[in-house]
């Protein structure tokens, strides 16, 4: 049986800014309003019956979401960003060997994935979740659709 949570509905949101490096528009630093969907699928257990509760499944997808509101989100793996300066308080960084960025640390998160897209966000987002989840013996897989506004996102599909 499945259950989802569909994002807009159950505010699983959070509005950041980005750039995906080198595209010819998308590479400017530029912001989305997210917008997270999750689909689970399991046997029903324990005391209610459920897939999973979903209390805890909004609870642990909005405080991700809350990691990355409001910030710039800045893909660390990249292999065209280069961190040239970095302490406490500020990061700096080129894009492509070009473009310099100097941005204060509280603005930004710093993520272990290759870019920014989509995909890639939804595959982090699926991987945080699977992380903070108290057991997933039931479950057969997570899917986590990131969108990019309203009508255009990727997914990710996890078998657990
Ligand atoms: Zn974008």
């Amino acid at each position: 049986m499945k259950v989802n949570l569909d994002g807009i509905h159950t505010n699983l949101r959070f509005s950041a800014a980005h750039m995906v490096i080198g595209h010819k528009s998308c590479g400017k630093i530029h912001g989305h309003s997210y917008i997270v969907d999750v689909e689970v699928e399991g046997e029903r257990s324990g005391q209610f019956g459920f897939v999973i509760d979903f209390k805890v499944l909004k609870d642990i997808t909005r405080k991700i979401c809350k990691t990355l509101d409001h910030r710039v989100l800045i893909p660390i793996e990249s292999p065209d960003l280069e961190v040239t300066y970095e302490d406490d308080k500020t990061i700096e960084f080129t894009l492509l060997g070009d473009c310099e960025y100097k941005l204060p640390k509280s603005d930004v998160v710093l993520l272990p994935i290759p870019s920014t897209t989509a995909e890639s966000l939804s595959i982090y987002i699926t991987e945080k979740i699977v992380e903070a989840l108290p057991d997933t013996s039931t479950l057969d897989y997570i899917e986590v659709q990131v969108n990019e506004g309203i009508g255009q996102g990727a997914s990710y599909h996890k078998t657990l």
